[in-house]
């Protein structure tokens, strides 16, 4: 870990990720009265059974739940228990699991190998997907056997009911297990405004990582079996991986807050619309462009390295390592109307400062 910077321990102008954010109140609340007296350990308590009780009523459905810490780990675990080590997982070219996970996947299943598609917008391209399976059919080609799609995008996109269903059919028809990586799952629920099985378990989706942390949570991700035979000994995987939570009730606690109170949604959509927002004041300003359609929390700026350096120097935190080169900046549950009046202003002067 680098030094800590001791002269600034808040950070204001904040659209470099929404995990910058903080522990939203009703987490917060949950975790403080999952926090009475003890409880058993391991999950075997009163607040981890109600959080899957919750998540199941959620997806309308008898799913499998367990909580892990972080994204990496419930992306990786569940593909690990997709596929045996021969096997192959496709993904998109801008998966996280691909560009930001360190090769956890290939790690966790023991080398399954990932083979990647491209896709307009950070959604893969069905006619690729059939061409990566078809191309080789012989034993020496690592055989397709999951496909993992990022909902929301790594691009700020959402696959609609339509699309997941044709993901779906591909998947049937090749015999490929679905994967969705859903660290900003509640922003596509949000942003499509239906319900969370008609784009999971109905479209044939076998396990969903779904993220609490970018929602507003300290920590953790609920990994769902929708196909519960796969989840088969997962409470082993998890626990060998340094996943299994001792104290488990406060990586469940939180998700009994939100989805009893609804903040899981409201958060999300809050978090969608101040992106909307954000694009739609920047729309207007000439010499900077909106790369991609802005459907979830994030809004992705094409920009003159000038003034990308101009902004980092009036304090702003951005990330440019994600995508295709842009400037990705991400709203969160904590983002304010403030916060972005403040950012356009400053886009403003310095883009007018500059011509
Ligand atoms: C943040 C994120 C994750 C999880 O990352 P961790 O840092 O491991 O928690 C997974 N997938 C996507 C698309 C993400 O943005």
């Amino acid at each position: 870990m680098k030094r800590a910077d001791l002269q600034k321990p808040l950070q204001h102008h904040q659209f470099a990720s929404d995990n910058y954010a903080g522990i939203c109140p009703e987490a917060m609340q949950a975790m403080a009265e999952a926090n009475r007296g003890y409880a058993s350990s391991y999950g075997d308590d009163y607040w981890t059974g109600k959080a899957c009780e919750r998540l199941r009523e959620l997806f309308e459905t008898d799913c499998e739940v367990f909580f892990v810490f972080n994204g990496t780990a419930a992306n990786s675990l569940a593909l690990a228990s997709l596929c045996q080590s021969y096997h192959s997982i496709i993904c998109h070219e801008m998966a996280h699991i691909e560009t930001d996970e360190c090769g956890a996947s290939e790690f966790f299943s023991n080398g399954t190998k990932v083979l990647l598609v491209h896709g307009e917008n950070g959604k893969v391209d069905l006619g690729e997907i059939e061409h990566t399976v078809q191309r080789r059919t012989d034993i020496h080609y690592p055989k397709p056997r999951a496909l993992s799609i990022t909902q929301a995008t790594e691009l700020g996109t959402v696959y609609t009911v339509d699309e997941m269903q044709a993901i779906g059919e591909v998947a049937r028809r090749f015999s490929l297990r679905i994967h969705m990586d859903g660290a900003r799952f509640a922003n596509a629920i949000a942003s499509l405004n239906v319900a969370p099985k008609e784009i999971t378990w109905k479209a044939g989706v076998d396990v969903l990582c779904f993220g609490g942390t970018k929602n507003g949570f300290a920590m953790g991700e609920a990994v769902i079996f929708f196909n519960r035979e796969l989840a088969f000994e997962f409470d082993y995987r998890c626990k060998q991986a340094g996943q299994l939570a001792s104290k488990m009730r406060y990586l469940a606690a939180p998700w009994i807050g939100t989805l009893e109170s609804g903040a899981w949604l409201r958060h999300a959509a809050h978090a969608n619309a101040c992106a909307r927002k954000l694009e739609k004041e920047l729309q207007s300003i000439a010499g900077i462009r909106v790369m991609f359609p802005c459907q979830a929390n994030s809004v992705f700026l094409e920009m003159p390295p000038t003034l990308m350096e101009a902004l980092r120097n009036r304090g702003w935190h951005f990330y440019t390592f994600i995508g295709s080169g842009g400037a990705r900046f991400m709203c969160s549950w904590e983002t304010s109307d403030a916060d972005i009046a403040a950012l356009v202003k400053d886009i403003r002067e310095l883009v007018q400062q500059n011509t």
